[in-house]
Protein backbone atom coordinates (compact mmCIF):
# COMPACT_ATOMS: atom_id res chain seq x y z
CA UNK A 1 0.00 0.00 0.00
CA UNK A 2 1.28 3.54 -0.82
CA UNK A 3 1.83 5.84 2.15
CA UNK A 4 0.80 8.54 -0.17
CA UNK A 5 -1.14 7.32 -3.00
CA UNK A 6 -1.92 9.05 -6.65
CA UNK A 7 -5.07 10.70 -7.76
CA UNK A 8 -5.82 12.48 -11.28
CA UNK A 9 -4.43 16.27 -11.16
CA UNK A 10 -7.76 18.84 -11.52
CA UNK A 11 -5.96 19.88 -15.00
CA UNK A 12 -6.54 16.40 -15.89
CA UNK A 13 -9.85 16.24 -14.87
CA UNK A 14 -11.18 19.54 -16.53
CA UNK A 15 -9.65 18.25 -19.99
CA UNK A 16 -11.32 15.15 -19.26
CA UNK A 17 -14.64 17.17 -18.96
CA UNK A 18 -14.08 19.37 -21.35
CA UNK A 19 -13.11 17.16 -24.20
CA UNK A 20 -16.59 15.47 -23.82
CA UNK A 21 -18.60 18.62 -23.49
CA UNK A 22 -17.04 20.93 -25.98
CA UNK A 23 -14.54 20.57 -28.97
CA UNK A 24 -11.10 20.63 -28.33
CA UNK A 25 -8.46 22.14 -30.59
CA UNK A 26 -5.73 19.59 -31.71
CA UNK A 27 -3.01 21.22 -29.04
CA UNK A 28 -5.53 20.94 -26.15
CA UNK A 29 -6.69 17.70 -27.37
CA UNK A 30 -2.84 16.96 -27.68
CA UNK A 31 -2.16 18.32 -24.35
CA UNK A 32 -5.23 15.90 -22.81
CA UNK A 33 -4.72 12.78 -24.24
CA UNK A 34 0.00 13.04 -23.25
CA UNK A 35 -1.33 13.91 -19.74
CA UNK A 36 -3.95 10.74 -19.65
CA UNK A 37 -1.18 8.76 -20.79
CA UNK A 38 1.36 10.42 -18.78
CA UNK A 39 -1.22 9.14 -16.14
CA UNK A 40 -1.90 6.20 -17.09
CA UNK A 41 2.09 5.17 -17.13
CA UNK A 42 2.42 6.15 -13.84
CA UNK A 43 -0.36 4.15 -12.14
CA UNK A 44 1.17 0.87 -14.04
CA UNK A 45 4.11 1.59 -12.14
CA UNK A 46 2.67 2.30 -8.73
CA UNK A 47 0.92 -1.38 -9.62
CA UNK A 48 4.22 -2.80 -9.50
CA UNK A 49 5.79 -0.79 -6.60
CA UNK A 50 3.03 -2.07 -4.29
CA UNK A 51 4.02 -5.41 -4.48
CA UNK A 52 7.25 -4.74 -2.34
CA UNK A 53 7.48 -6.61 0.59
CA UNK A 54 10.20 -4.85 2.09
CA UNK A 55 9.52 -2.09 4.54
CA UNK A 56 9.51 1.64 2.83
CA UNK A 57 6.98 4.53 2.50
CA UNK A 58 5.84 4.82 -0.93
CA UNK A 59 4.57 8.45 -2.13
CA UNK A 60 3.04 8.55 -5.39
CA UNK A 61 2.86 12.10 -7.02
CA UNK A 62 4.36 14.91 -5.24
CA UNK A 63 4.30 18.50 -5.82
CA UNK A 64 6.88 19.83 -4.03
CA UNK A 65 7.94 24.02 -3.33
CA UNK A 66 11.55 25.21 -2.64
CA UNK A 67 11.97 29.00 -2.88
CA UNK A 68 9.84 29.86 -5.40
CA UNK A 69 10.46 26.65 -7.63
CA UNK A 70 7.82 24.44 -8.05
CA UNK A 71 8.63 20.44 -8.93
CA UNK A 72 6.59 17.51 -9.37
CA UNK A 73 8.07 13.77 -8.18
CA UNK A 74 6.38 10.93 -10.04
CA UNK A 75 7.38 8.29 -7.29
CA UNK A 76 9.48 8.69 -4.43
CA UNK A 77 10.09 5.51 -1.92
CA UNK A 78 11.66 5.59 1.00
CA UNK A 79 13.63 2.66 2.74
CA UNK A 80 16.29 2.94 6.11
CA UNK A 81 18.73 3.80 3.62
CA UNK A 82 17.99 6.39 1.13
CA UNK A 83 15.49 8.09 -0.78
CA UNK A 84 14.63 6.40 -4.59
CA UNK A 85 13.03 9.08 -6.33
CA UNK A 86 11.44 8.39 -9.90
CA UNK A 87 10.57 9.98 -13.22
CA UNK A 88 8.16 7.86 -14.95
CA UNK A 89 7.83 8.24 -18.88
CA UNK A 90 4.94 6.55 -21.16
CA UNK A 91 6.45 7.40 -24.34
CA UNK A 92 5.95 4.69 -27.07
CA UNK A 93 7.89 3.88 -30.22
CA UNK A 94 10.99 3.93 -31.89
CA UNK A 95 13.16 6.74 -29.88
CA UNK A 96 17.20 7.45 -30.11
CA UNK A 97 19.82 9.17 -28.17
CA UNK A 98 22.26 11.30 -28.98
CA UNK A 99 24.33 13.75 -27.63
CA UNK A 100 22.60 14.06 -24.67
CA UNK A 101 19.29 14.75 -26.28
CA UNK A 102 16.35 12.37 -27.00
CA UNK A 103 14.62 12.08 -30.40
CA UNK A 104 11.57 10.35 -31.26
CA UNK A 105 12.11 8.28 -34.55
CA UNK A 106 12.29 9.43 -37.47
CA UNK A 107 13.83 13.05 -35.97
CA UNK A 108 11.52 14.69 -33.89
CA UNK A 109 13.57 16.06 -30.34
CA UNK A 110 11.66 15.69 -27.00
CA UNK A 111 12.67 16.94 -23.90
CA UNK A 112 15.34 14.75 -22.25
CA UNK A 113 14.14 13.32 -19.03
CA UNK A 114 16.94 12.92 -17.46
CA UNK A 115 17.02 17.27 -17.19
CA UNK A 116 14.46 16.73 -14.84
CA UNK A 117 15.46 14.31 -13.37
CA UNK A 118 18.52 15.98 -12.61
CA UNK A 119 16.74 19.43 -11.21
CA UNK A 120 14.41 17.38 -9.12
CA UNK A 121 17.35 15.40 -7.21
CA UNK A 122 18.55 18.75 -6.71
CA UNK A 123 15.90 20.70 -5.47
CA UNK A 124 14.62 17.26 -3.37
CA UNK A 125 17.89 17.17 -1.97
CA UNK A 126 18.19 20.76 -0.93
CA UNK A 127 14.68 20.96 0.35
CA UNK A 128 15.67 17.90 2.55
CA UNK A 129 18.62 19.82 4.09
CA UNK A 130 16.19 22.58 4.75
CA UNK A 131 14.26 20.26 6.66
CA UNK A 132 17.70 18.99 8.17
CA UNK A 133 17.52 15.25 6.67
CA UNK A 134 20.26 13.87 5.32
CA UNK A 135 20.03 10.45 3.50
CA UNK A 136 21.08 9.68 -0.03
CA UNK A 137 19.07 9.96 -2.92
CA UNK A 138 18.84 7.46 -5.98
CA UNK A 139 17.30 8.48 -9.02
CA UNK A 140 15.80 6.82 -12.22
CA UNK A 141 14.03 7.51 -15.27
CA UNK A 142 11.09 4.55 -15.63
CA UNK A 143 10.18 3.81 -19.19
CA UNK A 144 7.36 1.65 -18.23
CA UNK A 145 5.69 1.39 -22.09
CA UNK A 146 6.58 -2.29 -23.26
CA UNK A 147 6.48 -0.83 -26.77
CA UNK A 148 9.20 1.62 -26.01
CA UNK A 149 12.59 1.24 -27.89
CA UNK A 150 15.98 3.31 -27.02
CA UNK A 151 18.47 3.46 -29.88
CA UNK A 152 21.76 4.62 -29.03
CA UNK A 153 21.66 4.54 -25.08
CA UNK A 154 25.19 5.27 -23.77
CA UNK A 155 25.48 2.66 -20.56
CA UNK A 156 25.69 4.79 -17.29
CA UNK A 157 22.28 6.90 -17.96
CA UNK A 158 19.98 6.41 -14.72
CA UNK A 159 17.19 4.25 -17.25
CA UNK A 160 15.31 2.09 -16.12
CA UNK A 161 13.67 0.16 -19.08
CA UNK A 162 10.28 -1.61 -19.84
CA UNK A 163 12.21 -5.43 -19.55
CA UNK A 164 13.91 -4.24 -16.25
CA UNK A 165 11.46 -2.57 -14.03
CA UNK A 166 10.85 -6.05 -12.65
CA UNK A 167 14.16 -6.99 -11.69
CA UNK A 168 14.95 -3.73 -10.68
CA UNK A 169 12.09 -3.66 -8.19
CA UNK A 170 12.86 -7.28 -7.26
CA UNK A 171 16.49 -6.19 -6.21
CA UNK A 172 14.60 -3.25 -4.08
CA UNK A 173 12.82 -5.37 -2.90
CA UNK A 174 15.77 -7.72 -0.87
CA UNK A 175 17.69 -4.65 0.45
CA UNK A 176 17.31 -4.72 4.07
CA UNK A 177 15.30 -2.40 5.65
CA UNK A 178 14.43 -1.12 9.25
CA UNK A 179 12.18 2.07 9.10
CA UNK A 180 12.36 3.83 12.08
CA UNK A 181 10.07 7.37 13.69
CA UNK A 182 12.52 9.61 11.44
CA UNK A 183 11.89 8.16 8.39
CA UNK A 184 7.86 8.52 9.09
CA UNK A 185 8.66 12.03 10.10
CA UNK A 186 10.32 12.22 6.62
CA UNK A 187 7.62 10.59 4.84
CA UNK A 188 4.91 13.02 6.56
CA UNK A 189 7.02 16.00 6.60
CA UNK A 190 6.84 15.61 2.55
CA UNK A 191 3.37 15.03 2.27
CA UNK A 192 2.07 18.07 4.40
CA UNK A 193 4.61 19.94 1.86
CA UNK A 194 2.60 18.54 -1.40
CA UNK A 195 0.56 21.18 -3.33
CA UNK A 196 -2.58 19.69 -4.08
CA UNK A 197 -3.59 21.83 -6.47
CA UNK A 198 -0.80 22.91 -9.14
CA UNK A 199 -0.77 26.48 -9.77
CA UNK A 200 0.26 25.50 -13.84
CA UNK A 201 -2.86 24.56 -15.84
CA UNK A 202 -2.86 24.23 -19.04
CA UNK A 203 -6.57 24.97 -19.74
CA UNK A 204 -7.99 26.13 -22.80
CA UNK A 205 -10.24 29.23 -21.89
CA UNK A 206 -14.19 27.96 -21.61
CA UNK A 207 -17.55 29.30 -20.64
CA UNK A 208 -21.11 27.64 -19.66
CA UNK A 209 -22.85 28.31 -22.54
CA UNK A 210 -20.18 26.56 -24.87
CA UNK A 211 -20.34 23.77 -23.25
CA UNK A 212 -22.33 20.57 -24.16
CA UNK A 213 -25.35 19.98 -21.24
CA UNK A 214 -26.44 16.75 -20.57
CA UNK A 215 -25.24 13.48 -18.19
CA UNK A 216 -22.42 11.66 -20.80
CA UNK A 217 -22.37 8.01 -19.84
CA UNK A 218 -19.33 7.03 -17.93
CA UNK A 219 -18.33 4.65 -19.67
CA UNK A 220 -17.88 5.94 -23.37
CA UNK A 221 -18.89 9.45 -23.00
CA UNK A 222 -21.75 9.65 -25.36
CA UNK A 223 -24.62 11.85 -24.47
CA UNK A 224 -27.59 9.86 -25.94
CA UNK A 225 -28.42 8.40 -23.26
CA UNK A 226 -31.98 7.48 -21.92
CA UNK A 227 -33.73 7.38 -18.10
CA UNK A 228 -35.85 4.28 -17.64
CA UNK A 229 -36.84 4.91 -14.00
CA UNK A 230 -33.80 4.81 -11.82
CA UNK A 231 -31.50 4.25 -14.42
CA UNK A 232 -29.58 5.80 -17.14
CA UNK A 233 -29.23 3.87 -20.05
CA UNK A 234 -26.61 4.53 -22.89
CA UNK A 235 -28.03 3.97 -25.98
CA UNK A 236 -24.41 4.09 -27.94
CA UNK A 237 -22.73 1.13 -25.42
CA UNK A 238 -25.74 0.15 -23.05
CA UNK A 239 -23.51 0.90 -20.22
CA UNK A 240 -26.18 1.40 -17.06
CA UNK A 241 -25.94 3.80 -14.07
CA UNK A 242 -28.08 4.70 -11.36
CA UNK A 243 -29.40 8.22 -12.28
CA UNK A 244 -28.24 9.51 -8.53
CA UNK A 245 -25.14 8.45 -9.23
CA UNK A 246 -24.59 9.89 -12.82
CA UNK A 247 -26.11 13.40 -11.57
CA UNK A 248 -23.87 13.74 -8.32
CA UNK A 249 -20.83 12.55 -10.81
CA UNK A 250 -21.89 15.25 -13.29
CA UNK A 251 -22.17 18.07 -10.62
CA UNK A 252 -18.99 17.11 -9.34
CA UNK A 253 -17.45 17.95 -12.88
CA UNK A 254 -19.50 21.21 -12.96
CA UNK A 255 -18.00 22.36 -9.86
CA UNK A 256 -14.57 21.37 -11.07
CA UNK A 257 -14.79 23.32 -13.73
CA UNK A 258 -17.08 26.43 -11.84
CA UNK A 259 -15.29 26.43 -8.52
CA UNK A 260 -17.04 29.83 -7.82
CA UNK A 261 -20.85 28.71 -9.33
CA UNK A 262 -23.69 28.20 -6.38
CA UNK A 263 -24.95 24.77 -7.17
CA UNK A 264 -28.54 25.13 -7.53
CA UNK A 265 -31.57 22.87 -8.16
CA UNK A 266 -31.32 24.55 -11.30
CA UNK A 267 -28.14 25.18 -12.22
CA UNK A 268 -28.05 21.40 -12.29
CA UNK A 269 -31.12 20.87 -13.43
CA UNK A 270 -30.22 22.63 -16.65
CA UNK A 271 -26.65 20.43 -16.55
CA UNK A 272 -27.87 17.33 -16.42
CA UNK A 273 -30.92 18.28 -18.73
CA UNK A 274 -32.05 14.58 -19.27
CA UNK A 275 -33.48 14.36 -15.98
CA UNK A 276 -36.68 16.41 -16.78
CA UNK A 277 -37.99 16.44 -13.19
CA UNK A 278 -36.77 19.50 -11.16
CA UNK A 279 -38.16 17.65 -8.25
CA UNK A 280 -35.83 14.63 -8.54
CA UNK A 281 -32.80 16.74 -9.10
CA UNK A 282 -33.62 18.82 -5.70
CA UNK A 283 -33.93 15.40 -3.98
CA UNK A 284 -30.60 14.18 -5.16
CA UNK A 285 -29.26 17.35 -4.27
CA UNK A 286 -30.26 17.73 -0.87
CA UNK A 287 -29.79 13.68 -0.31
CA UNK A 288 -26.07 13.81 -1.28
CA UNK A 289 -25.97 17.19 0.88
CA UNK A 290 -26.72 15.96 4.19
CA UNK A 291 -25.29 12.52 3.44
CA UNK A 292 -21.36 14.45 2.85
CA UNK A 293 -22.19 17.40 4.76
CA UNK A 294 -21.79 21.26 5.11
CA UNK A 295 -18.31 21.90 4.30
CA UNK A 296 -17.90 19.84 1.06
CA UNK A 297 -21.11 21.25 -0.57
CA UNK A 298 -20.99 25.18 1.06
CA UNK A 299 -22.04 25.83 -2.28
CA UNK A 300 -25.10 24.44 -2.19
CA UNK A 301 -28.51 26.34 -1.89
CA UNK A 302 -31.83 25.04 -1.46
CA UNK A 303 -33.74 27.77 -3.37
CA UNK A 304 -36.95 28.94 -1.32
CA UNK A 305 -38.61 30.83 -4.31
CA UNK A 306 -40.11 27.75 -6.44
ZN1 LIG B 1 -22.02 4.48 -23.38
Amino acid sequence: MPYKSRSKSTELQILKTLNTRMSLSNKDKQHYFNLKKGYEGEVIFDLLTEKLQSECFILNDLLLKLNNTIFQIDSLIINSEAIYLFEVKNFEGDYYYESDRLYKKPKTEINNPLNQLIRNESLLRQLLQNLGFTIPIYSSVVFINPEFTLYQTPLNKPFIFPTQVNRYLEKLNTIPSKLNRKHKRLADKLISLHIKDSPFKLLPPYDYDQLQKGLPCVKCTSFTISIEGKKCVCKECGHEEIVATAVMRNVKEFKLLFPNRKITTNVIHEWCKEVKSKKRIRTILKKNFKIVGVHQWSFYEEETNQ
